[in-house]
């Protein structure tokens, strides 16, 4: 039975936290006993590291859930690990161990409804826990979403309605949506706030029309305060789904409710939309993300080490940070396998080490293209000698050249930045970082620029 409540967990997790969070971490561990008298969860997880990283990241995630599936108000999790699993479990005061021996429940009913009801996570706000602003990092692509999401929060219905955020998939849309619920919440106890994907929310459409839960359906959306849609381009072509939606906006709006919205395109580009419906998408403020620059992917690794007590040398959260190009949940997923495969091996994190973990699921992408590929390509490109491009001189357009082979040598590589360094002429790791990031600057700034560089990329790539 507590197998099975654990199994619901998961599933639950999955939804909140993502398939690859419960994959690498909590499929590892077990619910291994559950004190009904106590109310104390003892979660047993394989080695102190996983322990570790689940109980800093997602200790209020396992109450919340856990106390619901049990069914009792709140509950206290103990995490130990297999090293320590007889020693907590059998050698504590008597008094425990006679608890722990009554543990289990014999049986352990389903909720039953009318308790259920009490707890507030039955409310199905479906806002996660753990994303908020603190742990959000600001940088140039992201700061006016975040500080547009932050200023809702002050005078939710008042200020930006609706408040509409896109941006490519994995920069942090989901989040922001979340932070703004969670702050929302904090500030003003008795809002009611609901976070919905458009997809989950075309669905439970369907079944309201499926089970005639019509008018039920529209209660639910019509009497929250703030409504965060995520993904609202998956609304497109559902003509009958966006004309609900369309009376549930109007009668938000109207009443000064907060909305928000994500997606991965502009209003105006999302096709299969009716053209009243686009219009009050972007009727508030729209705002965008774009793709972080390298020095704030580096600023998202050391903040995620941090919030989980790691330490995160610079050159390896620069490698990390180039080795992945622009989705933020694909540099997460690096600083996992990477922080993982050291605590686990017992290495030291280091260039290496990150390399060796990080090139299996990288190199397959980047073909194999070695600097002197890309420094040949860009002496004949800009028309220099290899030794020049490698040797000290400064001169303006030798300079710049350089820095383009820095950065084309970092996406097509999976070199340290010192190592592009060293091979251009002995320069340093710091040196690299600025050529990239004004290498990056100017790409965004110019688009003339942008296509030359792609039109370099696919020559470098075509003759690999
Ligand atoms: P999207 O919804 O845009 O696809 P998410 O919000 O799901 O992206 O973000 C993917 C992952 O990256 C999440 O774990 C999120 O916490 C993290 N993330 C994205 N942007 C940031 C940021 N600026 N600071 C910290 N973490 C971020
Ligand atoms: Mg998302």
């Amino acid at each position: 039975m507590v197998q099975e409540i654990w199994e619901d967990f998961l599933k639950i997790a999955k939804e909140e936290a993502g398939s690859r969070v419960v994959d690498t971490w909590f499929k590892a561990v077990t619910l291994y006993q559950w004190d009904a008298i106590n109310k104390i969860v003892y979660l047993l997880a394989p080695n102190a590291f996983v322990k570790d990283w689940i109980s800093t990241n997602y200790t209020e995630l396992i109450q919340v859930h856990l106390s619901r599936l049990l069914n009792v108000d709140s509950l206290k999790v103990v995490f130990f690990d297999g090293g320590k699993k007889s020693k907590s479990a059998k050698t504590t005061s008597s008094d425990t161990e006679e608890h722990i021996t009554t543990l289990v429940p014999a049986k352990l009913d389903r909720p039953k409804k009318q308790l259920v009801k009490k707890n507030p996570y039955r409310k199905k706000c479906h806002v996660n826990i753990n994303y908020h602003f603190d742990n959000f990092v600001a940088g140039p692509s992201n700061s006016l979403a975040k500080a547009a999401a932050q200023a809702i929060t002050e005078k939710p219905g008042i200020l930006y309605n609706p408040l509409f955020i896109y941006g490519g998939s994995g920069l942090g849309k989901t989040h922001l949506l979340h932070a703004v619920g969670n702050s929302i919440k904090n500030k003003n106890k008795n809002m009611s706030v609901l976070y919905q994907t458009a997809d989950r929310f075309v669905n439970e459409f369907i079944n309201a029309i499926r089970f005639d839960k019509i008018h039920k359906f529209q209660m639910k959306y019509q009497n929250i305060d703030v409504l965060l849609i995520d993904d609202i381009q998956f609304i497109s072509n559902k003509e009958q789904t966006q004309e609900a939606f369309f009376h549930i906006f109007n009668v938000l709006y109207d009443s000064h409710k907060q909305i928000v919205f994500s997606s991965d395109t502009f209003p105006s580009n999302i096709s299969g939309l009716a053209e009243r419906l686009r219009s009050r998408l972007s009727c508030g403020l729209v705002t965008d993300i774009h793709t972080p620059s390298l020095e704030t992917k580096v600023a998202i690794l050391k903040k995620k080490a941090k919030l989980n007590h790691q330490e995160l040398p610079d050159e390896i959260a620069y490698f990390i940070a180039s080795s992945v190009d622009s989705n933020i949940r694909e540099l997460e997923g690096a600083l996992i396998r990477v922080t993982a495969f050291a605590s686990l091996t017992g290495q030291p994190l280091s260039i290496d080490l990150a390399r060796k973990v990080l090139c299996r699921s990288y190199t397959s992408k980047k073909k194999k293209i070695d600097f002197e590929r890309v420094a040949k390509y860009i002496c004949k490109y800009y028309n220099f000698d290899l030794s020049e491009l490698r040797s000290k001189k400064r001169k303006k357009e030798l300079s710049f050249a350089r820095q383009v082979a820095m950065f084309l040598m970092k996406k097509f590589t999976n070199k340290s930045l010192r190592d592009i360094g060293a091979f251009l002429g002995g320069r340093d790791h710091s040196t690299v970082v600025y050529a990239i990031e004004k290498i990056e600057k100017r790409a965004a700034k110019n688009n003339d620029f942008t296509m030359q560089l792609k039109k370099m990329e696919k020559d470098i790539a075509k003759r690999a």
